[in-house]
């Protein structure tokens, strides 16, 4: 039995100082607090988290695909790692707690754990993951993906809208695209982490609505992104009239309708969202003769996401049909439903009824970290309530009372896996 647990206390004005300190590393030309991957303020706040996780206590070993960790050595260097972090990158014009609390509340647990002579038999390993969010490339979670074996030499050749090589973005961040490559086999073939727990805001409404300041996660929602493009025809304006049009708007907009009510539809925590759409020529004297659409869809619960894939692209086909329009739909998968795992879920809630705190269970929307770190180890997740469950905005707040019950919750669940056949 590891002793003293529960002495594990978080100071919330450290855990604040710190908060206040990383917020002011940010673009000061962009709305919000905007630190995104690979740019000025998040490589000079990389040097800053740096030294906050050696001034904590942690050996600091930067990995070869970006990651920071920092190493907590336990008794036994033999014995599969814990693991616990988040991310440092925001969006642009985002807030100051998503992902950053989860690293920041990480080094809070380290302090304390210090500080309460607490020696773990295993040792803790807190990760800073490079760019969880998503970015000009597509892809979101880099650090992680990495860590997981799940970027390949494809990825690296993937181009944002400038034209500028993923891998060469990697180059110019100080990391080189073979090594980030190498990092892929490393964690998978070598030393599997034993447990990775993430503590993360909610970035939704449901905590602040049932008025419970922790959530303990069931699943991570799958995402399937869709590409349709529609191809009716472009006519002059003024003159054909409206019974002989095929008019490529007119069917993405029934579209746009179809995908917002499969969300609405969905039994469990399922969504919804047409983000975009481009019409061609896009003069306002020319019918629509191309529409491009990008939607998605998410849910926790696999079944009805293909199922609900089908539907829609069914739907879609019939009614650009009715409008002489034709339609090519091409799906990708994000990621796939992620649920976590049943033993971590129990010891995150049993610690938190014995600690007692009031918690629920509720499912992740968003995306996380946690996704691929799960192909490594059991993962499980913490979290705490966003105000107005507003996320990836300025207005993101999540109280620091609540933020200090995580940590501690997320201190004494990893003291609790530690010890864990
Ligand atoms: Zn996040």
């Amino acid at each position: 039995m590891p002793s003293k647990p529960d002495k594990l206390t978080a100071v919330p004005e450290r855990i604040e100082a710190d908060l206040t300190e990383l917020s002011r590393i940010r673009d000061p030309d962009s709305n919000g607090w905007t630190r995104t991957v690979f740019s000025e303020p998040y490589q000079a706040s990389r040097a800053w988290m740096r030294t906050r996780m050696t001034n904590a206590g942690l050996d600091v070993h930067p990995d070869s695909a970006g990651n920071l960790v920092g190493v907590l050595p336990g008794r036994n260097p033999a014995a599969r790692p814990l693991v616990t972090g988040s991310h440092t990158d925001t969006v642009r014009g985002g807030g100051r707690f998503d992902g950053i609390v989860g690293v920041l509340g990480a080094l809070e647990v380290v302090r304390q754990l210090i500080e309460n002579d607490i020696q773990l038999e295993r040792d803790l390993l807190v990760i800073d993951f490079l760019g969880e969010e998503s970015n000009g490339f597509g892809l979101s979670c880099l650090g992680s993906r990495a860590l997981a074996g799940e970027l390949s030499a494809a990825d690296l050749d993937r181009k944002d809208h400038r034209g500028t090589r993923l891998g060469d973005r990697y180059a110019d961040f100080g990391l080189d695209p073979s090594d980030v490559l190498a990092a892929c086999s490393g964690w998978a073939t070598a030393r599997r982490p034993h447990r990775y727990v993430e503590l993360h805001i909610e970035q939704g409404p449901l905590l602040e609505e049932r008025n419970v300041p922790i959530g303990v996660v069931t699943a991570i929602a799958g995402i399937e992104r869709m590409l349709a493009t529609f191809t009716g025809r472009p006519d002059h304006a003024g003159t054909m009239p409206m019974a002989d049009r095929r008019d490529a708007l007119v069917a993405a907009a029934e579209a746009v309708l179809t995908v917002r009510q499969q969300g609405c539809d969905a039994p469990v925590h399922g969504v919804a969202t047409t983000s975009r759409l481009v019409s061609e020529p896009g003069s306002p004297n020319v019918v629509p003769g191309v529409v491009r659409m990008q939607a998605e869809m998410r849910s926790v619960d696999p079944g009805w996401l293909s199922a609900a894939q089908l539907r829609l692209a069914e739907e879609i086909k019939l009614k650009a049909e009715a409008c002489g329009v034709g339609v090519d739909i091409e799906w990708s998968t994000d990621n796939e439903c992620r649920p976590a795992s049943p033993a971590v879920h129990e010891t995150i809630s049993s610690t938190a009824d014995a600690m007692g705190i009031a918690w629920e269970p509720v499912p992740s929307g968003a995306t996380h970290d946690a996704v691929h770190i799960a192909r490594l180890c059991p993962m499980g997740m913490i979290f705490v309530p966003s105000r107005g469950g507003r996320s990836h905005c300025p207005e993101e707040w999540s109280d620091l009372n609540h933020i200090a019950t995580g940590i501690q919750l997320l201190g004494r669940t990893l003291v609790e896996l530690d010890g864990a056949p």
